[in-house]
C-alpha cells in the first residue's frame, strides 16, 4: 500500500515500536481525512486539522495554512455535513490559522452560524505584531526556505503577499490559563503553556485520555531554537510534556506528524522530548552560572547520544545548537561576551584590515576553499565572509562563497540551516549573475 494512504496510527505504532523510520513519511501533507477513533478525525495537512464530532456540530482544532484551508474543508465535507460549531487555534502561527477563511466561507455557504473561534489571549497581540512587522516576517520566512530578500533589480521586487492574510479569522473567545468547555456533550479543557510560542494551547479530553497537542509534538526536533524568530521557551515546553504525562495522556493528537496511541508510546515520545530540552537548558544554564561565554557554551553543549537518532527528535526543521542560543537569550542579554562586539567597528573595516594583513583578498579566498575542502566548513564560512565584506563586488570571492554555502547546505540536516545557507549562496550568485554555474553548483551540491 502507498505510504501516503496508510492509517496514521498503524504507521505511527510501527515507527515508535521499532524506533526507526525506514524511509516512511511521518509528516504527510496529503489533505486526506482519516477517522482515528469514534467521531475523531484528522486531515493531514500543513498543519493538520483535528475534528471532533459532537451533538451540536463539529469542533475543529487548527485550520491549516492559507493555501491548504479549502482542501482541508473539502476533505471534512466528504466525511460530515454537520455545522462547524467551534474552531480552536492551538496558537497563532500562519500554518495553523491561515486556512480559517475557508472554514468561515463554508459556514456562510451552508447558511450555518459562524463558528465560535477560540484561542489563548496571546493570539491577538501576535496578529498585531505580524501586521507591524509584515515585511520583516515575509523576508525571514523566505530566507528560512532558502530564498533571498526582494530587491527591485533582480525581479523579486514585486510586493510580497501579506504575511498575515486578511482572510484570517480573529478569535472571538480567548482565555488566559485554563478554560473548560462543553460542546454538544463533549467536555474538554484548554490549557495554556509556553513552548514554541507564548500563545500555545493544548487541549485535554479526560474521558478519552487524549491530548490535542498543537506544535508541542511535531515529529521533528522541537522548534525551540529558531534563529530568525522571537523567543521560544524550551524549559516551559519540557514542563508541558510532563504536565501531559501527569494528566494521564494515552493518546497524543499532534498538529504535525502522526498520532501517538498507547500509554507506553506516549511516555517514550513525550519523555524523550522533555529530556532533550531539559538537558540542553540545564547544561546551558550550568555554564552560564559559571560565567562561560556564548561561544564556549554553543561548542560545549550537545544532546545526549541516546537521543540523537530518535525518529521523533530528528533535527530536520530546528536543531539543538539553536536551542542552546535561545536558552542563553532567555536568561542573558544580546551581548555575546566578546568585548569587541559590544560596540563593534563596521564589519567591512575589520575585514579590509584582515585582507591587508593577509596580503590580498585572493589569499583569503584560496584559504577559505582549502579549509572547506579539508572539511572545516564552519571556519571556511568565516574566511569567505571576511573576503566578501572587504570586497563586496569581487566576482571570485562571490563564486567561492556560493560554492562554499551550497556545499554547506548539502551537509546540513535542518531546514533552518539549509535555508539560510542556500539564501547566502543565492545572494552571491546574484552578484556574479552566472545562471549556468548556479544550476550546476546547485545540482552538484544537492546530490
Ligand atoms: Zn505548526
Amino acid at each position: 500500500m502507498n505510504d501516503e494512504n496508510r492509517h496514521p496510527v498503524e504507521l505511527s505504532n510501527e515507527v515508535i515500536d521499532s524506533g526507526r523510520v525506514d524511509g516512511q513519511p511521518v509528516n504527510r501533507f496529503n489533505q486526506q481525512l482519516t477517522e482515528i477513533d469514534d467521531g475523531i478525525a484528522v486531515v493531514e495537512s500543513f498543519s493538520h486539522c483535528w475534528i471532533q464530532k459532537t451533538e451540536e456540530g463539529l469542533v475543529c482544532v487548527d485550520a491549516s495554512g492559507p493555501q491548504a484551508g479549502t482542501a482541508v474543508v473539502e476533505s471534512i465535507r466528504k466525511w460530515s455535513a454537520d455545522p462547524l460549531h467551534t474552531l480552536i487555534y492551538t496558537h497563532g502561527h500562519i500554518d495553523h490559522v491561515g486556512g480559517s477563511g475557508a472554514f468561515l466561507s463554508d459556514s456562510k455557504e451552508r447558511k450555518h452560524n459562524s463558528p465560535n473561534v477560540v484561542a489563548h489571549e496571546g493570539v491577538l497581540p501576535r496578529f498585531d505584531r505580524y501586521r507591524k512587522t509584515d515585511g520583516w516576517n515575509s523576508i525571514i520566512n523566505r530566507r528560512q526556505f532558502g530564498g533571498i530578500r526582494p530587491i527591485a533589480n533582480f525581479g523579486l521586487g514585486k510586493a510580497l503577499p501579506k504575511f498575515l492574510p486578511d482572510e484570517v479569522v480573529e478569535p472571538n473567545q480567548t482565555y488566559r490559563d485554563e478554560l473548560a468547555m462543553t460542546v454538544g456533550g463533549w467536555d474538554f479543557e484548554l490549557r495554556h503553556a509556553r513552548g514554541e510560542t507564548d500563545d500555545h494551547t493544548w487541549i485535554w479530553d479526560s474521558k478519552n485520555k487524549a491530548v490535542f497537542a498543537g506544535d508541542f509534538v511535531t515529529w521533528v526536533f522541537p522548534n525551540a531554537g529558531n534563529p530568525q524568530k522571537v523567543q521560544r521557551y524550551p524549559i516551559e515546553w519540557a514542563a508541558a510534556m510532563r504536565d501531559m504525562l501527569d494528566a494521564g495522556a494515552e493518546k497524543i493528537y499532534p498538529a504535525h506528524g502522526l498520532p501517538i496511541v498507547g500509554r507506553s508510546r506516549v511516555e517514550q515520545v513525550l519523555g524523550d522530548i522533555a529530556e532533550a530540552l531539559e538537558h540542553l537548558a540545564d547544561a546551558t544554564l550550568e555554564l552560564m552560572n559559571e560565567g562561560a561565554t556564548l561561544d564556549q557554551i554553543i561548542h560545549e553543549v550537545d544532546l545526549p547520544e541516546h537521543l540523537k537518532e530518535k525518529p521523533w527528535l530528528a533535527p530536520q526543521y530546528d536543531e539543538p545548537e539553536f536551542v542552546v542560543r535561545n536558552v542563553y537569550r532567555q536568561f542573558g542579554g544580546w551581548w555575546d561576551g566578546n568585548a569587541a562586539n559590544l560596540k563593534p567597528a563596521p564589519q567591512a573595516q575589520v575585514s579590509q584590515e584582515i585582507v591587508q594583513i593577509a596580503g590580498s583578498v585572493e589569499v583569503l579566498i584560496d584559504r577559505a576553499q582549502e579549509v572547506a575542502e579539508s572539511g572545516d566548513i564552519r571556519l571556511a564560512c568565516h574566511l569567505i565572509e571576511i573576503a566578501v565584506a572587504a570586497e563586496p563586488f569581487h566576482e571570485g570571492a562571490h563564486r567561492a562563497r556560493a560554492e562554499i554555502y551550497w556545499h554547506r547546505r548539502a551537509a546540513e540536516r535542518s531546514l533552518m540551516s539549509k535555508g539560510i545557507f542556500a539564501s547566502a549562496a543565492r545572494e552571491s550568485e546574484v552578484v556574479f549573475g552566472d545562471e549556468t554555474d548556479q544550476k550546476s553548483m546547485r545540482s552538484r551540491s544537492e546530490k
